[in-house]
């Protein structure tokens, strides 16, 4: 899959949403792999939102571009033990799935900082390689995470499983639109549902989405894997 400006992605999801009657979705720029300049040099064009999988590479490019006042969003695994680095340097965390990172990013959120924004990722096909809670936790997590002062509950995440059938792929993405409903109505501050990728954007914006995240068909192919 070869790059495209930023402005023919952006036009995309705006059709993609007029289709589907739905306002247009967010554009998070996934730049895991991706050097700072890359960052910069889309964020010269006009984007703001950027996630990131990994900690540490994360860290450094938040700081290299600190200047450019971006909005950084942790969309990989979070291990418990890196909780504290992400709840310093990021704006939301993506990838909650466990009680345990509840109480760990909102004891580490510092003080001078907005309250953490909080994505509940949900392993929505319940694939045993996927990380995420299962959807029957979600109620229980979002209670935790809403008892947190230090953390803002916006929502839902999710990476449906690329199934072949395109009917099957429709039916992940409409669960997880029911979920978000209902979340919503449970915690009414909640208005982010965070699915759809380079190859399933489209889809995934016809079903409800109102985050997207995009990495290659915005970087290119990624030299390494991820
Ligand atoms: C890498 C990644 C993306 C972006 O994937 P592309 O296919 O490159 O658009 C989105 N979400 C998550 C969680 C990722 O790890």
């Amino acid at each position: 899959m070869s790059a495209l400006p930023l402005p023919t992605i952006l036009l995309n999801l705006h059709n993609a949403a007029t289709a589907a009657g739905r306002p247009d979705p967010r554009l998070l720029a996934v730049s895991k792999t991706q050097p700072a300049a890359a960052v910069a040099a889309l964020a010269a064009q006009g984007q703001r939102a950027f996630g990131e999988n990994y900690v540490q590479e994360a860290v450094a490019k938040i700081e290299a571009l600190r200047a450019l006042g971006l909005e950084w969003h942790l969309i990989g695994h979070l291990q418990s033990n890196k909780a504290e680095l992400a709840a310093q340097q990021f704006d939301w965390v993506q990838s909650v799935d466990r009680p345990k990172l509840v109480a760990a990013l909102a004891a580490h959120r510092p003080a001078a900082l907005a309250p953490l924004n909080v994505l509940i990722q949900v392993n929505i096909d319940d694939e045993d390689s996927k990380h995420g809670c299962r959807p029957e936790a979600v109620p229980a997590l979002a209670a935790a995470i809403a008892a947190q002062p230090r953390l803002q509950l916006r929502g839902l995440m999710a990476i449906p499983a690329p199934w072949p059938d395109p009917a099957r792929r429709q039916q992940a993405l409409a669960r997880m639109y029911g979920l978000f409903q209902a979340l919503a109505v449970a915690h009414p501050q909640v208005d982010t549902l965070s699915m759809g990728m380079s190859g399933d954007y489209p889809e995934a914006i016809a079903q409800g989405a109102t985050m997207v995240r995009i990495g290659t068909a915005l970087f290119g192919a990624r030299a390494r894997p991820a």
